[in-house]
């Protein structure tokens, strides 16, 4: 019998501000899905797992499986929270502070996970953030922020996985591939985004980033892949559903007439 993940027949009904009427339209069904473990035996590493998409996306490979290092760089109580989540469901987790884009850190956390897990098979790079101005008055500190963290962070957590890939090569008893990658990339890697310049362009990069890792690494069984969400309700995009006017506002781009939840 399919069941529904946990974590979906538990969410919260999301409260949508409603000043337009779309109750002609169906309800948004969420899929009953089987929790099929087939992500047993298999290690990950999700950046940014204590909010948001990533923390959606720690319980989800842990519901499939998977052994999860929540990474995160600020809220060690939220971080410590979604361990004990996904220690409650019977999973197996750790939490991990790093800064993404420090090499130093990343560095040191791929070692954690090593000393904890043995290994890494998957990573999850979805750490990001927005720092937004219009062009003329951005700082170089905004400008930097962003695309350390947003792509030069997707860097550094890929490279230390592609260099934990190869040393390990392909254990056929737990995958087909040597590792996994998946970048959290955005919409805005190919739509333009005015007064988002350093996201945009962080995201524009990361495109190329993974298209061109991917090319590199897949005679090692490498799989390389990337997502890129339209508008999903967190944290990161508050000021575009917090109200009626602004909820209404972000509707008239999306055909579906809803936002994502995560
Ligand atoms: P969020 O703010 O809930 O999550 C981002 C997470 O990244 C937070 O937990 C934050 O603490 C963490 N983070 C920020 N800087 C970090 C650093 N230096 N090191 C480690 N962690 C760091 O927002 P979200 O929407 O869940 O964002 C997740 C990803 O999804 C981001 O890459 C974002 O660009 C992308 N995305 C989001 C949307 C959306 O509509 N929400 C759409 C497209 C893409």
């Amino acid at each position: 019998m399919p069941t529904m993940p946990p974590e979906a027949a538990n969410r919260p009904k999301p409260k949508i501000p409603h000043s337009q009427d779309f109750s002609d339209l169906p309800k948004p069904v969420v899929p009953k899905t089987e929790n099929r473990k087939l992500l047993k035996g298999q290690k990950a590493i999700v950046t940014g797992a204590s909010s948001g998409i990533g923390r959606s996306i720690a319980l989800a490979l842990g519901h499939a499986g998977a052994d999860v290092c929540v990474n995160y760089v600020a809220g060690e109580d939220k971080a410590q929270a979604m361990v004990n989540e996904l220690r409650g469901h019977g999973h197996t987790a750790f939490a991990y502070r790093a800064d993404v884009s420090s090499e130093e850190d990343v560095a040191k956390m791929f070692e954690a996970v090593r000393d904890e897990f043995g290994t890494v098979d998957i990573l999850i790079n979805n750490a990001g953030l927005q720092s937004d101005a219009p062009v003329d008055q951005m700082t170089l500190t905004q400008w930097n922020k962003v695309i350390g963290v947003n792509l030069t962070g997707q860097f550094l957590c890929a490279r230390e996985a592609i260099r934990e890939f190869k040393r390990r090569g392909v254990r056929p008893e737990i995958s087909c591939c040597a590792g996994k990658i998946i970048c959290i990339s955005s919409v805005h890697e190919k739509i333009p985004w005015a007064g988002h310049v350093n996201y945009a362009a962080s995201k524009g990069g990361v495109m190329l980033m993974m298209k061109s890792i991917a090319q590199e690494v897949a005679p090692y069984r490498i799989r390389v892949n990337s997502i890129a969400p339209g508008a999903i309700r967190t944290p990161i995009n508050m000021q575009a559903w917090d109200t009626p006017e602004h909820y209404n506002e972000l509707l008239k781009l999306i055909p579906y007439k809803r936002i994502g939840e995560p």
